[in-house]
C-alpha cells in the first residue's frame, strides 16, 4: 500500500505550481538535495523567469499544463507536491470558478496520480481555512470560521474540500497523503504586481507611492520567510510516519498591519506616505500559527524573523524593479 521512501536514495519529485513564488523556491531545494524535479505548471501567475535558470539543468523537466485536467507521467514518482493554485486575493478572486476547481479537481487529478505511482503525496493548504478566527492562535483541531458564500470562498472552501479529498485518500489507503496549513509567507520572486501585503508596500515603497492600508491596519498577520517555508514543505514530506492531520507551517510573530508598513518605511529611502483604503469583505482581523504540531512532529520551527526578511526582499524587489539596491535601502 504506503510506499515506504529511503531518505538516501534520490527521488523523482513532481512539483505542480513550481513555476511559482513558493513552487519555485521548492523546485531549487529539491535540486540542491540531489532529485530529479518536474515542475508542472500552467503559467497563470507564475513566472517563466522563476524556472528559467533551471532549463538546462539535468535533473529538472517543465510540463506547461493545467491541472484541472487529468495528467499522465511515463517516469515512475515518488513524490507529488500540489502547490498549483493562484494565491493571492486579487489573483484567486479573478476567475472564483477557476480558482474552485484549481482546488477540487486539480487536487483530485494530482492524488489520482500518486495513486497510480504509489508516491507520497503533499498538499499545499492554508491558513484561510480557519477563515476569520474566532480562535487564537490558530491550532489545527480548529474548525474554523469560513463565510462558505463570499468572494473568498473559491479559495478557502476549495482548499477545505481538498484537505478532505486528502485525507479521504489516506483513509482508504490509495495514497499516502500529507497537508501542510501555510501561513502567509513571502520573500524573493513574489510579483510585484501579486496583490498581497508585503509585495504591495514594498512595491510602492520602492517607488515612492503611498502604501495602501485597508481598514484601519490594526488587523494582524504572521510572516514566514519563504526559506522557512520550503525546509518545513520537505520536512513533512519526508518525515517517517504519516502525521493523519495537517500541520500548521509558519512564523508566529504577530504584526499588525500598521507595524508591517512603519517598518517597511523605516528600511526604505522613500518619499511614501500611508493611505487608507476599505477592507476587504471577509478579511479576516487576525492570525498567528500555533507550532506545536510542527515542532513535536517535524522538528520544525522558522529561522528567519521579519526583521532578517525583510530587508532581504527588499532589496531583491529593488534589483527587480531595476532601481539601485543602495539607492533605495536605508
Ligand atoms: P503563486 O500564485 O505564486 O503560485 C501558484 C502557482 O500555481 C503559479 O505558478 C500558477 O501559475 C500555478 N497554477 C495556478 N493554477 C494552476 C492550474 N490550474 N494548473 C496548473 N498550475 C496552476 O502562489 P504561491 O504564493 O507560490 O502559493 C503556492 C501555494 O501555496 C498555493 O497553493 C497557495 O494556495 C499556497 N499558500 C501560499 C501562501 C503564501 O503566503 N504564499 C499561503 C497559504 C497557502
Ligand atoms: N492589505 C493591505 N494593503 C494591501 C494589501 C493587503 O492593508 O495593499 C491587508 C489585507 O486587507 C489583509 C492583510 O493586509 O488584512 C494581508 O493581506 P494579503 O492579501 O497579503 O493576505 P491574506 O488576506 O490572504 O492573509
Amino acid at each position: 500500500m504506503l510506499e515506504k521512501l529511503s531518505a538516501r536514495r534520490q527521488q523523482t519529485v513532481l512539483v505542480a505550481g513550481g513555476a511559482g513564488f513558493v513552487g519555485s523556491h521548492l523546485c531549487d531545494a529539491l535540486l540542491d538535495a540531489g532529485h530529479r524535479v518536474i515542475c508542472v505548471d500552467s503559467f497563470l501567475t507564475g513566472r517563466p523567469e522563476n524556472v528559467g535558470p533551471l532549463d538546462n539543468h539535468p535533473a529538472f523537466k517543465m510540463i506547461t499544463h493545467d491541472v484541472r485536467s487529468p495528467l499522465q507521467i511515463e517516469e515512475k514518482l515518488d513524490q507529488v507536491y500540489n502547490l498549483a493554485c493562484p494565491a493571492s486575493p486579487p489573483h484567486y478572486q479573478a476567475d472564483p470558478l477557476l480558482t474552485m476547481m484549481t482546488s477540487v479537481a486539480g487536487t483530485a487529478h494530482l492524488l489520482d496520480l500518486a495513486k497510480q505511482h504509489g508516491a507520497r503525496f503533499l498538499q499545499a493548504s492554508t491558513s484561510e481555512v480557519y477563515g476569520d478566527p474566532e480562535q487564537h492562535p490558530q491550532r489545527e483541531d480548529y474548525w474554523g470560521h469560513v463565510n462558505c458564500t463570499g468572494p473568498r470562498a473559491c479559495y478557502d472552501e476549495g482548499k477545505r474540500a481538498a484537505e478532505a479529498l486528502c485525507f479521504d485518500m489516506l483513509r482508504a489507503g490509495s495514497v499516502d497523503a500529507r497537508v501542510v496549513r501555510i501561513f502567509n509567507t513571502y520573500g524573493p520572486r513574489m510579483r510585484a504586481d501579486d496583490g498581497r501585503i508585503i509585495s504591495n508596500l514594498v512595491v510602492q515603497a520602492l517607488r515612492n507611492e503611498p502604501l495602501t492600508i485597508y481598514g484601519s491596519g490594526e488587523q494582524t498577520r504572521s510572516f514566514c520567510y519563504v526559506s522557512d517555508l520550503v525546509n518545513g514543505l520537505m520536512a513533512l514530506m519526508e518525515s517517517g510516519p504519516n502525521p493523519e492531520q495537517p500541520v500548521n507551517i509558519g512564523n508566529p510573530g504577530e504584526f499588525t498591519i500598521a507595524e508591517l508598513a512603519d517598518m517597511i518605511l523605516d528600511l526604505v529611502d522613500t518619499r511614501s506616505t500611508l493611505v487608507h483604503r476599505p477592507l476587504p469583505t471577509d478579511d479576516p482581523q487576525r492570525r498567528r500559527p500555533d507550532i506545536t504540531a510542527a515542532r513535536e512532529l517535524l522538528g520544525w520551527a522558522p529561522k528567519i524573523p521579519l526583521s532578517e526578511g525583510l530587508p532581504r526582499t527588499i532589496a531583491w524587489f529593488a534589483q527587480d524593479l531595476g532601481l539601485s539596491r543602495r539607492s533605495r535601502l536605508k
